[in-house]
């Protein structure tokens, strides 16, 4: 899944290259990726219109394709955009394709099928799921500490690691980057919001600021194509078996409510009694 630091990359990429281009036409390939809240078809209503604005919202890159018309992705896990040019073949399963007026092709590409694009009159989003529920943008000035620590302590019941996953609360942090963010923490992912002293409060805040800026120069720098997850910095995300970078300590892997985490147990000690001690897992 694209996260914060690719989609900010993405939306950068086609503000330069395809905002202001017009859709010449419109092939589909899987029409299950496709939501139509209008009487026209996905084709005839985007064909013959210009890319006018893309912005950001949480997961969803959403573009303006007139004063009232709305194309809304949602790549989900596996979905990728890919800008494709003459001579160049789409990559991987393509969903759809939208052939722009210099001949080059915005395509939709998904082998899971997950990806959803939504075509809607500007401001009707209710029928998008999720779209309406996204929590304080991670970036915007307003998610200050006193903000984030009264969502803390609203959540508090929850493990860290779902709580800052959460996009209604933070919009958004996916898997990859919460787990460094709570390992540049030193916070174990299974930890309970309201176990956190005041220190370490402040630290996972400070450390969602500085891991997200990270990432975002980190994937400003490979420059990729925009398709291309970009995940060679990661310290401990999906390094399940390498050597901590920090202090040697082999690299775990765990389930938290069905998702992966991967952490260090010597830097990010667990702070409460567990069944397991990691430090004695193999
Ligand atoms: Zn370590």
């Amino acid at each position: 899944m694209p996260e914060l630091p690719d989609l900010l990359y993405i939306q950068k990429y086609l503000h330069k290259n395809i905002v202001g281009r017009t859709v010449l036409d419109v092939q589909v390939k899987q029409p299950i990726v496709l939501r139509v809240s209008m009487e026209s078809s996905f084709e005839s209503a985007i064909r013959g219109k210009a890319f006018q604005r893309c912005e950001l919202n949480g997961p969803f890159i959403r573009f303006e394709l007139s004063d009232t018309l709305d194309l809304i992705l949602n790549l989900m896990l596996a979905g990728k955009l890919q800008h494709q040019h003459p001579g160049e073949k789409p990559e991987g399963y393509l969903c759809f394709s939208l052939l722009l007026d210099d001949r080059t092709k915005l395509n939709l590409c998904d082998e899971q099928k997950m990806a959803k694009a939504y075509l809607t009159r500007s401001g009707e989003y209710g029928g998008i799921p999720k779209y309406l529920q996204q929590g304080i943008p991670l970036l915007d000035p307003a998610c200050t500490f006193d903000v984030f620590q009264s969502l803390g302590a609203k959540h508090s019941r929850k493990q860290v690691r779902v709580f800052i996953n959460d996009h209604t609360v933070l919009s958004s942090i996916g898997n990859a980057y919460a787990d460094e963010i709570l390992f540049d923490a030193g916070i174990h992912p299974k930890t309970f919001v309201y176990k956190l002293n005041a220190d370490e409060l402040r630290r996972l805040y400070d450390s969602i600021a500085a891991v997200m800026k990270w990432g975002i120069e980190k994937v400003e720098a490979a420059a990729q194509p925009i398709h291309v997850k970009v995940r060679d910095h990661m310290k401990v995300r999906n390094r399940k078996g390498e050597p901590c970078p920090r202090c040697g300590t082999t690299i775990r892997r765990e389930g938290v409510r069905g998702f992966d985490v991967f952490f260090c147990p010597t830097c990010q000690p667990a702070s409460r009694k567990t069944f397991i001690d990691w430090n004695k897992v193999n």
